[in-house]
């Protein structure tokens, strides 16, 4: 696997960490793998050696737990490879790689190198490893919804990162989507569509829940409801969007397009 980031600095230390003597870890397909997991190592600091000593040593695993660790200044540490079932998110296990911060967000914050860093990996593994469609906060997994890892907000990591993806890489990179700003009745929501195609894609969840819509998530068919009522939505690093139109149509608003300002305003009809 071709681990060279624009922008990011990877260092494999696969070889050298910690290891059990006899257990290893399963083997699956890299099309197994259908989410990232996001983790923080809720340790102030810390070190993939420290990591893997522990969860060898202590833990009695095969080897360290997570794919990737970044550490506070933005350095990735390559720890397994994707094909490894490492333990992270229990159940989970065999479709999620592991991506842990360093760091105890519930009194630290991530610093902006590791944000940053973390998008351009995911943004890399997603070209690499296509079926992994999904970017989620350990606390996110079934059964998970306890434990209070990465202790961050993983609805603005994958705004930001949906933003990210908006944003060249390099120069020679032209952005394909322009960010599209959503007002409802007159007043500017703090999230933000995208135009595809010409057309406004808006994140589905955050502005129903703004015009107090009900969604549902149907799991068996991986479709987004409103209002009961189904969208032809796209989903981008876990959240959905669908085109401005259809969701005012199901949420019973006016829908104006301001071009001036890339703006779609949306307001209760009368
Ligand atoms: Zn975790």
């Amino acid at each position: 696997m071709n681990m060279t980031i624009p922008g990011a600095r990877v260092t494999d230390v696969r070889a050298s960490l910690p290891r059990h003597k006899t257990l290893r870890y399963g083997r699956r397909k890299l099309s197994d793998i259908r989410s990232a997991a996001i983790h923080h190592s809720a340790t102030v600091s810390g070190s993939p050696e420290a990591f893997a000593r522990y969860h060898v040593g202590t833990n009695g695993w095969p080897g360290i737990a997570y794919h990737f660790v970044i550490q506070k200044d933005g350095v990735i540490y390559w720890c397994n490879d994707p094909e490894a079932i490492s333990y992270h998110v229990g159940n989970s296990n065999r479709h999620a790689l592991g991506i842990c911060l360093v760091g105890d967000f519930r009194t630290q914050k991530p610093t902006t190198a590791q944000l940053e860093a973390a998008n351009r990996l995911i943004q890399h593994l997603q070209v690499q490893i296509p079926s992994m469609k999904q970017v989620l906060g350990h606390q996110e997994y079934p059964g998970y919804a306890w434990k209070n890892c990465p202790a961050f907000p993983m609805g603005k990591f994958r705004l930001d990162y949906s933003q990210y993806l908006q944003k060249p890489v390099d120069k020679a990179d032209k952005p394909q989507q322009a960010p599209v700003a959503i007002s409802l009745n007159g007043s500017l929501l703090s999230v933000t569509g995208f135009l595809k195609d010409g057309v406004s894609m808006l994140p589905v969840r955050a502005v129903a829940n703004a015009a107090g819509g009900k969604v549902e998530w149907i799991e068996q068919t991986k479709d987004v409801r409103v209002n009961g009522k189904d969208l032809t939505e796209m989903v981008v690093s876990g959240s959905a969007y669908a085109p401005a139109r259809e969701l005012a149509a199901v949420l019973a608003l006016h829908v104006e397009w301001d071009g001036s300002t890339n703006t779609v305003g949306m307001r209760r009809g009368v």
